[in-house]
């Protein structure tokens, strides 16, 4: 459906977990965010409710899993089957850190998981394991390599940098670009700058199309099942006490033209 601007929304990004199983410095504070209740977070069979009803009144055509880090939601391979499942659905994709995937790329695969974008800052391992305080880089270089294994081919890495050092031009993300190269070939590697909520400081995907207000054709899912019409901005539309349908209009209804400042949050909560 097309929203007030032109712009025909039919992209659901679905945060199904706040947690993570890894600390990044820009995603989330040192002692973590106060974390919902397992009660309060969305059930596999809402969320689905919620895709078919987006894609068959809305005519949404992609779903991405997201988190916190979505391979931490307990089953999360059951959930990539019944949304595949859903008719009219061409893609159901993944962002994920990748520390999993190596348990999990094989099933995912199967299940009918489209795509999946992995995030990686640095090749450095000591650099790594602080921006992640505490990742491990190996098991991300094994995730992709299981994902490329188990079929999931068109994978992109996501590099977030910081919005000084990519005006630089002299960042983390070029040894990256070239150790994948290297190692990957064909993997497709894309900057993302480093975002502020309270700013309103985002900027276009260097190599994506994500970031550009005039063409963004999406929604959040939240994990506590609100709708989030923009990265920036603090309204959001509560499915459960809207409804899938009315919530999804509504979200379509007041996207606004482009993000601005807002209040302060983590992207660990929202998924990116
Ligand atoms: N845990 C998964 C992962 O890291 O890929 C999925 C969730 S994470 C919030 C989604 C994306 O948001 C990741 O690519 C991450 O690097 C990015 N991200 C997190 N905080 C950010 C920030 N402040 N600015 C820009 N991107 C951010
Ligand atoms: Fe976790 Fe992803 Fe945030 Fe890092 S960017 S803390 S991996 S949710």
């Amino acid at each position: 459906m097309q929203d007030n601007f032109g712009r025909d929304i039919n992209y659901l990004r679905v945060s199904v977990i706040d947690r993570c199983n890894l600390n990044c410095l820009y995603c989330m504070p040192e002692g973590g965010v106060p974390l919902r209740s397992y009660r309060e977070i969305i059930s596999f069979e809402e969320i689905a409710a919620v895709v078919k009803v987006a894609v068959a009144e809305f005519g949404f055509k992609k779903v991405r899993l997201t988190g916190g880090e979505p391979l931490m939601r307990r089953d999360i391979v059951k959930l990539v089957a019944m949304l595949a499942a859903i008719e009219g659905l061409e893609e159901v994709v993944m962002t994920t850190n990748g520390i999993l995937l190596k348990q999990y790329a094989v099933d995912l695969a199967r299940a009918g998981l489209a795509r999946v974008n992995i995030s990686l800052d640095s090749i450095d391992e000591k650099r790594f394991a602080a921006i992640t305080r505490g990742g491990n880089l190996l098991d991300v270089y094994r995730g992709i390599d299981a994902a490329l294994a188990a079929g999931l081919t068109s994978l992109k890495i996501n590099c977030v940098i910081a919005a000084g050092q990519l005006a630089s031009g002299n960042h983390d993300g070029l040894a990256v670009q070239s150790y994948v190269a290297d190692r990957w070939p064909g993997v497709e590697v894309r900057f993302i700058q480093q975002m502020d909520f309270v700013h309103g400081d985002f900027a276009p995907v260097i190599g994506g199309v994500a970031g550009e207000c005039r063409t963004c054709n999406r929604l959040r899912l939240l994990s506590d099942g609100k709708i989030l019409p923009c990265l920036f901005s603090d309204q959001t539309f509560d499915v459960r006490h809207l409804g899938a349908r009315e919530a999804l209009l509504q979200a379509i209804k007041h996207k606004p033209k482009c993000g601005l400042p807002c209040a302060a949050k983590w992207m660990v909560s929202v998924g990116g």
